[in-house]
């Protein structure tokens, strides 16, 4: 196990500390780590692809569970220090990086010669993913459609309940209905905030999303869908018509009543009454105004 002081003599023979804007919040308990490698069902055949290994604990399990792993660190300081740590570590690469602008698919294509990848095999990803950007790293690996076959993630707890919340509840939003479109979402366990150190101020819980191989529903425009569903949540005291109308999308307001209408939707009603079936009707139904 790696303990508080453990990480504190790493960090002072590296001369680096705790950067708490890039979420860095270490694990330090062996049940927590094994009880994620026994949920995420790992064989040797796997390409584990981590999002911020930090220094290494989870890392370190994934490897010897899985035929290869590649994690991402931001930090040069960590990734430097991670270099050593996991030193006797045949099976994986770290590739220092911002996990934002990464093109998953091109970096495991290129870094197995192709047997992973967009035309290659599928590859699973894992991370105690650092909270400031839990959402948008959520978002860049579905809107991206990168051949990943499930995501085992450690995430706020508020956010965990986010991505499985139905409608008409407080959690359920934007970030519930892109998660459900691309993913099957549940939540694995919930992990107390005395696991990591720093310790930080919130709960967390590990979720696995089992991304969907054929789409829960065909929608002709995807981008279309999701500007709806994050405009309609945008203002989600409004009405959907008020709402679609005073959006961004410029479509004109009798266009859209023709396909709220369409779609057999009450233009009454409020975006969080809405099913990610009727949202995907709404959008076949619509069509944009421009002229
Ligand atoms: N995996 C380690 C563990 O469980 O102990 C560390 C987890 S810590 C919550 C998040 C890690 O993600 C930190 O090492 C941090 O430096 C890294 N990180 C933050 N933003 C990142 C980004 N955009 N791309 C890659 N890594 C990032």
């Amino acid at each position: 196990m790696i303990s508080p002081a453990a990480i504190q003599s790493i960090m002072k023979k590296h001369n680096i500390s705790c950067r708490k804007s890039l979420g860095q919040n270490f694990l330090i308990d062996n049940n927590i780590i094994r009880k994620i490698i026994e949920l995420a069902e790992l064989t040797k055949s796997d390409l584990v692809v981590e999002i911020g290994p930090g220094l290494g604990s989870l890392t370190r399990e994934i490897a010897h569970s899985v035929g290869k792993v590649m994690a991402i660190e931001i930090d040069r300081g960590l990734f430097k220090a991670l270099n050593e740590l996991l030193a006797g570590l045949e099976n994986v690469n770290i590739i220092l990086g911002d996990a934002l602008k990464t093109d998953f698919d091109r970096l495991v294509e290129e870094k197995t010669g192709g047997e992973y990848g967009r035309t290659g095999k599928a590859y699973k990803l894992m991370a105690n993913l650092p909270y400031y950007i839990t959402s948008p790293i959520l978002m860049h690996l579905l809107h991206n459609h990168f051949n990943i076959s499930v995501i085992v993630v450690m995430i706020q707890l508020e956010v965990a309940e986010r991505l499985v919340a139905t409608p008409g509840t407080k959690a359920y939003g934007a970030l519930s209905l892109a998660v459900q479109y691309f993913t099957k979402p549940e939540i694995l366990f919930r992990v107390p905030r005395t696991v990591f150190y720093p310790r930080p101020g919130v709960d967390s819980a590990v979720v696995r999303l089992l991304v969907r191989k054929e789409p829960v529903a065909i929608v002709q425009d995807e981008d279309l869908l999701f500007n709806i569903i994050r405009s309609t949540f945008g203002m989600r005291r409004k009405t959907l018509l008020n709402a679609l109308t005073r959006s961004s999308l410029g479509i004109e307001r009798e266009t859209c009543l023709i396909g709220l209408k369409r779609a057999g939707i009450d233009p009454g009603r409020r975006a969080e009454t809405l099913t990610l079936g009727e949202f995907v009707s709404l959008a076949e139904n619509i069509v944009k105004d421009n002229s």
